[in-house]
């Protein structure tokens, strides 16, 4: 069920379970900022979920109260991750769902990063 991104941060929300550790998940690199895991339910060979550590809902959120260290940071990590993957040749596809119509499913922000095949085109046309 989609998100309302207006709404204040849930502290109980998964990813937020996931970073304190109430709730496994299957780390591919972290640090002070940053968390990046698998996927549950890959939708590709390779599906990684990159997060702040901090308690944005969304993209917009984030880029409206975080500092320019965490801003600045996630991005880095999000492109350094991509290639300690391998993923810049052959490619692979950034993803960050927001609110209702982006059918956001969990209210903390996060990018998706998919690869390993060939992705077809971005959107199903309607
Ligand atoms: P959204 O639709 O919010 O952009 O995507 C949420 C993603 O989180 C989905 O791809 C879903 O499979 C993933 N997800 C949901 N719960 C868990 C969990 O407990 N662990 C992991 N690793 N991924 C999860």
């Amino acid at each position: 069920m989609p998100i309302d991104a207006t709404q204040p941060y849930d502290p109980d929300n998964i990813f937020a379970k996931i970073l304190r550790g109430e709730i496994p998940n299957e780390t591919v690199y972290e640090d002070e900022h940053v968390l990046a895991f698998k996927d549950i339910n890959p939708q590709a060979p390779i599906h990684v979920l990159v997060i702040p550590k901090g308690d944005y809902v969304s993209w917009d959120d984030f880029s409206a109260r975080a500092s320019d260290v965490e801003i600045g940071h996630f991005v880095r990590k999000v492109g350094e991750i991509a290639r300690d993957l391998d993923l810049v040749e052959p490619g692979y596809r950034l993803l960050a769902n927001i609110g209702g119509h982006g059918h956001q499913e969990v209210p903390h922000l996060h990018v998706h990063l998919f690869g390993g095949r060939p992705l077809g085109p971005m959107l199903a046309r309607i």
